[in-house]
Parts: structure tokens; sequence; C-alpha cells
């Protein structure tokens, strides 16, 4: 799969997109995650999309989550975002004119500038059957759906060519369980029928009906919220394992909702809290 890739550019260093699925901004900074907040500032950023996938897909142009700013053209911000990209790889006088017309990030990546491209995904809606693979040398579904710590000795880089990675994890995902709580004690809430079934080879959540009240809804919210704080010490543990010199930026699909507006989840919702992620990115083990 090496396809006549070019040799990286001087300075290009390994990038690892890391999401914290449903992650809502406000479930982040409740946290106070030290890890994540030591990495740069928390910023509040709104996803493209109210679901993974396509906020995946549009992850993946090179666009991340945006600052939704005002009296600024889509196009001047688009360029802003590019140069927030060279500054992540390290290649200050990279050309974007290779960008066109394909708009994938990971093929720009890989034939222009020579990466390696991964992912490891928890959600199966993710899975390497959807189109979201095209140009990763690898894309593997993650054992479990909500251990990020499950997922670090899978990452593999080299010292040859820096490496993209895109890493989806799923601890802030429904049920918003972690790895140590047992199926067992997973909420089950009444009118959500068959929370998961099997696809290809995974779990998979199906839509929930509505019918929460309240209190069942703030559980839910502070569920994610212990999500955030024992995944920020699986991040802790990732950034141990990470190369020198990688850049890590840490952001979420998209928000979750909690009861607000009669809504409780994401996808067919159209409410500012689904919009709402937290966004916060660093070099990490910068060599001296
Ligand atoms: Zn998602």
């Amino acid at each position: 799969m090496m396809d006549n890739r070019p040799v990286p550019p001087d300075g290009a260093r390994n990038f690892v997109l890391l999401i914290l699925d449903s992650c809502r901004f406000d479930s982040f900074m409740a946290a106070k995650p030290v890890t994540m907040n030591a990495l740069g500032t928390v910023e509040r950023r709104y996803s493209y999309a109210t679901w993974t996938m396509p906020s995946h897909f549009n992850m993946l142009t090179g666009l991340l989550p945006h600052t939704s700013p005002t009296h600024v053209f889509a196009s001047t911000y688009y360029k802003q975002e590019l140069a927030g990209l060279a500054h992540r790889l390290g290649i200050p006088k990279m050309g974007f004119v290779d960008m066109v017309p394909r708009l994938w990030l990971p093929h720009f990546l890989r034939t222009s500038l020579g990466y390696h491209t991964r992912s490891v995904v928890s959600m199966p809606v993710l899975n390497g059957h959807t189109p979201l693979n095209v140009d990763f040398d690898s894309w593997q579904l993650a054992p479990a759906h909500n251990d990020l710590d499950a997922i670090i000795p899978l990452l593999t880089f080299s010292d040859e060519r820096p490496t993209f990675y895109l890493i989806n994890t799923g601890e802030t995902h429904y049920p918003y369980a972690t790895p140590d709580e047992p199926e067992s004690e997973w909420p089950v809430i009444h009118g959500v029928h068959g929370v998961f079934k099997r696809a290809g080879d995974g779990p998979m959540l199906t839509e929930a009906e509505a019918g929460f009240n309240d209190e069942r809804l703030a559980q839910l919210h502070r569920r994610q919220i212990h999500t955030v704080s024992w995944v920020d010490r699986s991040i802790e543990r990732l950034i141990d394992s990470l190369p020198a010199n990688t850049w890590l930026t840490v952001t979420a699909d998209h928000g979750e909702l909690f009861g607000e507006g009669g809504y409780f989840g994401h996808g067919p919702i159209m409410h500012e809290k689904v919009m709402e992620v937290p966004f916060v990115e660093g070099l990490v083990n910068a060599r001296m």
C-alpha cells in the first residue's frame, strides 16, 4: 500500500486526532480533566454535524469543529483552518494545492506528505466497511466500544514516516459506561429497546424512544461527566505511549442532549447543545 509515497517534509510530525464520541462541552468542563486541560486552552467549538458518521467525514476533509466566527466569510475561515493544520503537522510552509480536488485529509497526508494514515474506532457505525476508511493504511475496530486503554497497545508508529491517527473512543457515548462497570449495571431506560445489537463485529446502539424523566436524564448527564474523568486518565497513559513531538488534538464529534428541548441523545436534533463540543490540543512529549 506504499504507492509512491513521497519523502515527508522536514519537521513533519505525528498527528493524533482523538474523538470523545458524544462528549458535550459542559460535561467536559464539569469533569475538570487534569491531563486534557494541561494540553492547551479548552475551547467551546461546534460540530458541523449532529451525529457520528457525517461528523467524522467532515473532520477527515480537514475541517475540525469550528469556532462559529461572525463577520467572516466561510472561505476565509477554511483558509485559517488549513493554516491550523499546517501548524499541527509542524510544516509551516505547507502548500494545499494538492488538497484539491479530492478534499480528503488522509489522501493529502499520504500522497503529498508521505504520512502513514491509520485509524482505530470504537463506534461500530464507523466500521471498516464504511467509505470513511478510504486512503487509510489501516482501519481497525477497537475491541470494546468504551475503552481507550485497550486501544493504546494497538497503535503503531514508524521512525521513517510520521503517522496520522484518527482515534474514536466511546466511554462518553451512551450508556456513558467506564470499562470497569459491568454491563449488568448499565442504566436500563424504560423505552429503550434492544439497546445493543450486533452489527459487524461490535455492538451498535439503536434509537431510543421518548419517556425519560428529569432525574433520570440528570443522572445520565452525571454519568457522562464521570466518563470524561475516566478517559482523562486513559489519555495520560496514551500520551506516555506516543512518540516524541506528537501533536494531539482532542475533541468530540457532536454533543448530547439530556432533556433540553425535550430531546435525549443526538442525531435528528436541532438544538445548540448537540453541536457544542470541547476542543483542546497541543504538542506532547516535546523533544528538548
Ligand atoms: Zn458520535
